[in-house]
């Protein structure tokens, strides 16, 4: 009988009704498909046997042939526990029960040798091993299993209704059984060939009932590679499709503004990173399909003035552009610099954003609509339904992380033909997240600051160390430089946080007196035309001091500030006390951050304090970020679809993605509609998990 995999897990011998109920709301098991698909957490290795002696004080999990030689009922604040001496010819260790006491007593004879399994604890200087697995070695040899046992994800619940992890074990077994282990093959042969694969049959057998050590290396490569290979062929499945049917506009020249611009008014020679990137969102404006490319570039890389030039092209050609920025200081600092710029063109560029007169948007959503409006920028503000294009060529959004996905889209709705978007990002992201989240867009990186930059220098302090740092902060203020002091700001402690900020004020305002020295704060409590202006003093050089909390934390440009003092900084996280170190080191001067912690640190937080002393480089601290907290965490829940894997895992198993990420476009590039006979099992899988998301989205 051929078992289809979609069966429900009730159908399954052994599992019956409750059982099912709660696999389904414990594990999401609903199928025997989503079983198979349960893959072990760990393995225990039950080849080997421990002696006594040899035992170490980190909870593994054990086996150890012993004899027990008596047992002892030993009291305790509740009821009472019973203990069974048990020995080996390297010494003595304690097995303890607390509940079945009657049961096990009668059930266990002294003076046989047992094999023992179970988690070894160290507990009144002995060590003990509570209610562990026990079997007479003489049964235990008979009934050779696996040599090596999978332990599977659980969950308390499942546990305590008894269903442990014997019991998954057991219909798992029972699965192998009822589908003779027989499973179609999900790959093309001349991937299995070319990479080496094992079977589907033989990878799936192997990551449950592993035979040896190699056999489970080599179920888990393969797993690996086709969770990934899956995931890549969807992404860039979607970018090919895309790129066929969605039409873009065609700027097809370089014209007057962008000649001009680059001829007369450049103020430095554009990085090589810089030009290569500009090279290639011309080859996307030149080609038939829209873009949709994400800018990836550190703090500092000069992303604004490609953006700019790009915006150039568009308006060469005729188009509108626009550039959103998530918060309102950012987006006032972008129209700002730009303004600057197209004054020399002959440019008109407005600001929208919340805060914007009523007057001034009337004004500004008749010259959209009218086309005399060559370039907006703003907050989200840009995507309220009234603001209407006449022609939008190019919407570029700065620094994505803060936006969603969603309202990528609502971009697209501004014109019957979307514009080419262009996202970028100052946080720097992994390769492999990038690869994985953004795999369906096309990615540039800036990866060269411009020349002549100093490194900024980066030091960790603790507070008891703060007067030095007062002196540090005079002697650079005296040289005419500008300081920033950066205060937490986190939703939970609010309160906490402002009165800290407030605190941190005082105190400074006392070591900075007036007139000598001038202080700017900003923080989210304020207004917004209040912050703007304190900003503005800042900028303009007017205070010495900017007393902050991380509202400054995106794109604020103060060529002469070089100091960047951060407060608790143990409480930021890497990428934030990256930007945040990014907002000095932009002019010509030698740069410093000094990051200000209290003496308890944690292991996570010390690592992180380390790695911004150590690196100025983006990419090396977002791969730090990524192994300390994990995919999820990093991109935020928008995309766990994508990052939860089953069986791979990011930081791991690079290399496996690279080969995944290569043979799904070699795959596509000879085949793309997956339609030779070659490559028939992997459009069946593919269209199977395609089918299988759908009913989940419409489950969930
Ligand atoms: P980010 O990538 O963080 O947005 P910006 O675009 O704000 O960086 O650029 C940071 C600073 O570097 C700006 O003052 C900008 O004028 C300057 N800059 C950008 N490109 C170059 C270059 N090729 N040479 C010198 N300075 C540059
Ligand atoms: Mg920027």
């Amino acid at each position: 009988m051929s078992v289809n995999l979609q069966t429900p897990i009730d159908y399954l011998k052994g599992v019956g009704p409750n059982r099912a109920d709660l696999l389904r709301s414990e594990l999401g098991i609903h199928t025997y498909q989503d079983l198979i698909n349960l893959f072990p957490n760990r393995y225990i290795d039950r080849t080997k046997y421990y002696k006594i002696n040899e035992l170490q004080h980190n909870s593994a999990e054990v086996q150890i042939v012993g004899t027990i030689i008596g047992f002892r009922e030993v009291a305790q604040k509740r009821g009472k526990r019973l203990v069974a001496d048990f020995k080996d010819d390297t010494g003595t260790m304690e097995l303890v029960w607390f509940r079945g006491q009657k049961w096990i007593r009668e059930s266990l004879k002294t003076g046989k040798p047992y094999v023992a399994f179970g988690r070894v604890n160290w507990y009144n200087g002995k060590f003990s091993m509570p209610h562990p697995e026990l079997e007479l070695q003489s049964e235990h040899e008979k009934n050779l299993r696996s040599a090596m046992q999978a332990i599977y994800p659980s969950t308390e619940k499942l546990t305590n209704k008894g269903i442990t992890n014997r019991v998954i074990t057991k219909i798992m077994q029972q699965l192998f059984l009822e589908t003779n282990g027989k499973f179609s093959e999900t790959l093309s042969s001349s991937i299995l060939g070319e990479l080496k694969l094992v079977s589907k049959s033989d990878a799936l057998f192997n990551i449950h009932f592993p035979k040896s050590q190699t056999h489970l290396t080599r179920a888990q490569f393969r797993l690996k590679f086709e969770e990934l290979f899956y995931i890549q062929l969807q992404l860039i499945l979607k970018n090919l499709i895309h790129k066929s049917k969605i039409k873009g506009f065609k700027f097809e020249k370089v014209g007057h503004y962008f000649n001009t611009f680059y001829t007369d008014h450049l103020p430095f020679e554009l990085t090589n990173a810089q030009k290569r990137v500009l090279k290639e969102i011309r080859a996307d404006f030149g080609s038939n399909a829209q873009m949709n490319r994400l800018l990836q570039g550190d703090v500092g890389s000069g992303k604004t003035i490609v953006a700019f030039m790009s915006m150039l092209i568009g308006l060469d050609n005729g188009f509108q552009c626009c550039l959103m920025a998530p918060t309102e200081i950012l987006s006032v600092q972008h129209y700002s610099g730009l303004s600057e710029l197209c004054n020399k063109l002959n440019i008109s560029i407005s600001l929208l954003t919340g805060s914007s007169k009523t007057s001034d948007r009337k004004l500004i959503h008749e010259n959209l609509e009218n086309g005399s409006l060559q370039i907006l920028v703003g907050t989200h503000a840009l995507l309220e339904e009234k603001v209407k294009f006449k022609n939008l060529g190019l919407a570029i959004i700065d620094e994505q992380h803060r936006f969603g996905v969603a309202q990528r889209s609502k971009l697209w709705k501004k014109n019957d033909s979307p514009p080419h978007i262009m996202v970028m990002t100052a946080t720097p992201i992994p390769r492999t997240l990038a690869m994985s989240v953004y795999g369906d867009l096309d990615i540039s990186v800036i990866d060269e600051l411009p020349a002549g930059r100093k490194p900024i220098k980066t030091v960790h302090r603790y507070d008891k160390n703060r007067l030095n740092v007062f002196k540090f902060m005079k002697d650079e203020i005296a040289k005419g430089r500008q300081v920033y002091v950066v205060y937490p700001l986190i939703q939970e402690s609010e309160k906490m946080d402002y009165k800290d900020l407030m605190d941190g004020y005082e105190s400074i305002s006392r070591e900075f007196p007036l007139p000598q020295y001038q202080i700017s704060i900003v923080h989210g409590k304020m207004k917004a035309s209040d912050k703007d202006y304190e900003m503005q003093r800042f900028a303009k050089g007017e205070t010495n001091i900017m007393v902050a909390t991380t509202v400054i934390e995106v794109g604020v440009n103060v060529p002469n500030a070089s100091v960047m003092v951060i407060e608790s900084a143990e409480r930021f996280g890497l990428s934030q006390l990256h930007q945040l170190r990014g907002r000095v080191g932009r002019g010509g001067e030698q740069s410093y951050c000094i990051l200000m912690t209290s003496h308890k640190l944690s292991n996570d937080s010390k690592t992180r304090l380390e790695t911004m002393v150590r690196s100025n480089d983006g990419f090396e601290i977002a791969e730090v970020d990524l192994k300390l907290r994990g995919p999820g965490d990093i991109m935020g829940t928008q995309q766990s679809g994508i990052l939860n894997l089953r069986i791979a895992d990011l930081v791991k198993d690079k290399a496996i993605l690279d080969q995944a990420r290569f043979m799904a476009k070699n795959t596509l590039k000879i085949d793309l509609s997956l339609a030779l006979p070659e490559n028939r099992a992997i459009l069946n899988t593919y269209r199977q998990m395609a089918k299988y998301r759908n009913i989940w989205n419409y489950i969930s």
